[in-house]
């Protein structure tokens, strides 16, 4: 009788010297308050408690000077005050969650750092801004169809609830309505008040049977009270055509503290048996850039909700240079989402082209890169897809770019359906629309052709 032999002979596939090596080399953690000066005395019981986190969160530079001490470098204190006055679009706004998952001791190259808390010499100075970079970029509130609400695509909308989150992100693409104005945006706000406005996105909802997927977002679901947030989405629920909700909190990792509380697990788990009964899909969005910011609390959290019978936690992140746009990085963040926490790598999107956003953004190509680099290892169905936002289109993958002219770093996509904005366009269907590189990614003769043109560009682009 003849013996085949297998796979047994060769060489275990985890020696071949693979581009990426699982498991993440970093350890699972919460890491330990104790060891930031401001913290030293503070117990379990009150990093645990959300209420003491919130009023623990820092607002400003003073505050964070005082609680870091000397671990805050004078150099990156004068950098952070400078972009505060001159470049940034969101104000300081970080729980102690997440500045407990910064490297304290190397603040400059911390990734964590550098995406919540920016420096004027991250950015850059050649191009800090793109002639294209607007304020809502992505044109949201150009298709609300009740403030607040856009319907952008056929069958889903954005609601979105409130202009607050327990967090500011220095790349927000919201940045125009989202937060507190700064030194130099000035925020649009809501002009309805915000039960009626609630109501009046209700009402839309149930006038139009073509919708059967709901983000509710914001801002953060997590700024909103949990009974306000329970009778909305509760009302949502009830709404036959709707099959699918989705709540969007980053607080699910930014303030984990938050969802573990009596009163919002309870109004979860109320809403999670009620969605069941009604056939409804619900799920929590959260936003999570770095593998670091993966700790115990925050998959506790996640996995009270997954208890409660919550159809899924997913990840929508944002690709951020200097954070996590290596195929390392990006594994890393993903094995630990779903290995530690149960959470489903989902989405990455590509940095938006907001003002003062090109440190931080990267080309179509390297994102193509990127997507092409991360598969494989993952399982497919927790594979993430890497996102272009593209202005007027909506989401492509990466790789759907029709066209791209990489000279001047301009992607032009197509879509397959109507805005609200579109119904006297006939041609909608037919157009080519633009999506723009970071300039200082271009060759010479690109850049070139910006320097001379980027005027003449940015007066057509408003
Ligand atoms: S949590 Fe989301 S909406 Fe809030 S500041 Fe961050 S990116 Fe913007």
């Amino acid at each position: 009788m003849s013996t085949q032999t297998f796979a047994t002979d060769h060489t275990p596939v985890e020696s071949l010297g693979q581009p990426y090596a699982y498991p993440p080399k970093r350890e699972f953690y919460e890491p330990d308050w104790t060891r930031i000066h401001g913290w030293k005395n503070v117990t379990r019981e009150e990093w645990e408690d959300a209420m003491w986190q919130r009023k623990n969160t820092v607002k400003s530079l003073k505050e964070l000077k005082e609680l870091l001490g000397d671990k805050l470098p004078d150099s990156l204190a004068e950098s952070l005050q400078k972009d505060i006055e001159t470049r940034a679009t969101m104000s300081m706004l970080v729980p102690p969650q997440m500045i407990n998952t910064m490297n304290i001791d190397d603040l400059w190259n911390d990734p964590v750092r550098h995406y919540m808390l920016p420096a004027f010499a991250d950015r850059r100075t050649d191009f800090p801004n793109h002639p294209k970079a607007s304020r809502d970029s992505l044109h949201e509130a150009d298709m609300w169809v009740v403030e607040g609400l856009t319907h952008r695509y056929p069958t889903k909308v954005l609601a979105e609830l409130l202009s607050t989150c327990p967090q500011y992100c220095g790349h927000c693409t919201r940045m125009d309505l989202v937060g507190n104005s700064t030194p130099t945006v000035q925020k649009v706000r809501f002009n309805i008040k915000q039960p009626e406005r609630h109501r009046m996105i209700l009402q839309y909802l149930k006038e139009h049977n073509a919708i059967r997927d709901v983000v509710v977002s914001g801002g953060d679901i997590a700024n909103l009270p949990p009974q306000q947030l329970e009778d909305f989405v509760s009302e949502l629920i009830e709404i036959p055509h709707i099959r699918d909700i989705r709540l969007a909190s980053k607080g699910l990792m930014a303030i984990p503290q938050h969802f573990l509380q009596g009163t919002v697990l309870r109004s979860m788990e109320r809403l999670a048996k009620k969605a069941r009964k009604h056939d409804v899909d619900l799920a929590l969005h959260t936003h999570v850039n770095h593998a670091q910011q993966v700790t115990p609390l925050v998959a506790e959290a996640a996995q009270m909700l997954l208890d409660f019978g919550f159809r899924d936690v997913r990840n929508q992140g944002v690709l951020l240079r200097g954070v996590n746009t290596t195929s390392e990085a990006l594994l890393d963040l993903c094995f630990t989402l779903l290995d530690r926490a149960h959470i489903m790598p989902y989405y990455f999107y590509m940095c938006d082209m907001i003002p003062n956003s090109e440190h931080w953004r990267i080309a179509v190509h390297e994102a193509q890169a990127l997507q092409h680099d991360i598969m494989g290892y993952m399982p497919g169905y927790a594979t993430p897809r890497l996102l272009c936002d593209v202005p007027f289109v909506g989401k492509r993958w990466v790789h759907q770019v029709a066209e791209y002219d990489r000279d001047r770093g301009v992607s032009y996509w197509t879509k397959n359906y109507r805005t609200t904005i579109e119904a006297e366009d006939g041609g909608a269907l037919n157009k080519r629309y633009e999506y723009y590189d970071p300039i200082y990614t271009l060759p010479t003769i690109g850049q070139e052709w910006w320097r001379e043109n980027a005027e003449k560009e940015a007066v057509t682009a408003h």
